[in-house]
């Protein structure tokens, strides 16, 4: 196995579910113990280290490489630490089968964590690192449920705080805001620099309780709910899908859940549905909120819609035309952007002023499911491309 393989193994091993899936004090819960490995990892390598506390015993990891001379530019290598839960303690047991690696978070996305400390640990021991830009791996907590490591990320002045004791003046011309965040996702190491946003929905119909045997005395919000579901899954459907995103395609919208009425007797007299709907780049959640009342208005629908979501989740979309951006995509040889149908990170960091792309290695296809799995090929590929890429930085 290669140091990346070797690695990723590592890291499989160390359970670090996300405690919103898991009841409280699970010995699987949290992203400490990958966050404590990765921390001696790279500061074996030379990095400085530092934590953010995001919530108790869960910190977002920064270990920085320092360049030689005065730092003109900062990147971020930003994936995150938490995964989904399993079914089976097998996942936490990496196997090696006809040159995959199984285990919970090979490729979402503790493979991209690999990737990125291994290629950064090896660009330290290098002399071809780069003389004026500063690189800080960034492990972030919480990414598979509220995404509150990026989003304290953006909050704090975490890289003003990197500069430790310098003196005040110094640390003006020393910090800079992050000229480019690398956020680590499962894209078959193609760049990415457009995602959907993820917008959950809550419906809701009122109507009026009657007893079962009359019930003409009643107002069935069940019976109204249902033709508010017909027009979100058809009518309003289509008309997403005849408004194109050049590298997302359409907007989508599906009907996840619904709940409605106490007993067969009684006419309900509340139906409320849950609903997931995938925006484009110049989606609000106000605007979609507004948008489906208007349109079950029109077709005579009352019903009441609003957002679930604590935190905004918005669509990424940055200017591929940034020169670190084309600068990336010739180092790894290819053409034109990609765009992606999933959430992540990156859409929080460009939300907090950082430019955003999104790259590594795996197929979504993979992540979430019984026997996640990546290539180990792919690894070794996805570091040696992100090497050329830091390599290549001045
Ligand atoms: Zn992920």
């Amino acid at each position: 196995m290669t140091s990346t393989a070797k690695l990723l193994a590592e890291l499989i091993a160390l359970p670090s579910v996300n405690p919103a899936f898991l009841p409280a004090l699970h010995p699987h819960a949290g992203e400490g113990r990958v966050a404590e490995f990765l921390a001696a990892v790279t500061a074996s390598a030379g990095l400085d280290v530092e934590f953010q506390e995001v919530f108790p015993q869960r910190s977002n990891l920064l270990a920085r490489l320092r360049p030689a001379g005065k730092i003109r530019r900062t990147i971020l290598l930003a994936p995150h630490l938490d995964t989904v839960n399993v079914a089976d303690e097998k996942h936490f047991v990496p196997t090696r089968r006809h040159g995959r690696l199984y285990g919970r978070g090979a490729c979402d996305t503790k493979g991209c964590v690999a990737t990125f400390v291994s290629a950064l640990c090896e660009l330290a021991k290098t002399n071809s690192r780069p003389r004026e830009t500063e690189i800080i791996f960034v492990g972030l907590v919480d990414e598979e449920n509220a995404q509150a490591g990026s989003r304290a990320l953006v909050r704090s002045s975490a890289f003003r705080r990197l500069g430790g004791s310098a003196s005040t003046s110094l640390r003006k011309a020393e910090f800079q805001t992050p000229d480019l965040a690398i956020v680590g996702e499962p894209t078959q190491l193609r760049l990415v620099t457009a995602h959907k946003g993820s917008l959950w929905l809550r419906v809701e119909t009122r109507g009026q309780a009657a007893h079962g045997a009359t019930p003409q005395f009643g107002r069935n919000a069940v019976h109204l709910m249902s033709r508010v579901v017909d027009v979100l899954e058809t009518v309003y459907a289509e008309r997403l899908r005849q408004q194109q995103h050049p590298l997302l395609g359409h907007a989508t919208v599906s009907v996840g859940t619904i709940a409605g009425g106490t007993q067969p007797n009684i006419v309900p007299d509340h139906c409320v549905i849950g609903v997931d709907r995938r925006t484009l780049p110049d989606e609000t959640e106000r605007r979609v909120c507004r948008e489906i009342t208007a349109l079950l208005k029109a077709h005579g629908l009352d019903a009441k819609v609003t957002s679930q979501k604590q935190s905004p989740c918005p669509a990424l979309e940055t200017d591929a035309e940034q020169p670190l951006v084309r600068q990336f995509l010739r180092c790894i040889g290819q053409p034109e952007p990609a765009g992606v149908h999933y959430f992540c990170d990156a859409a929080v960091l460009a939300g907090g002023g950082i430019p955003s792309v999104v790259f590594g290695p795996g197929d979504i296809a993979q992540a979430h499911t019984a026997d996640e799995w990546i290539s180990l090929a792919e690894l070794e590929r996805g570091k040696e491309m992100l090497l050329r890429f830091l390599k290549s930085l001045p």
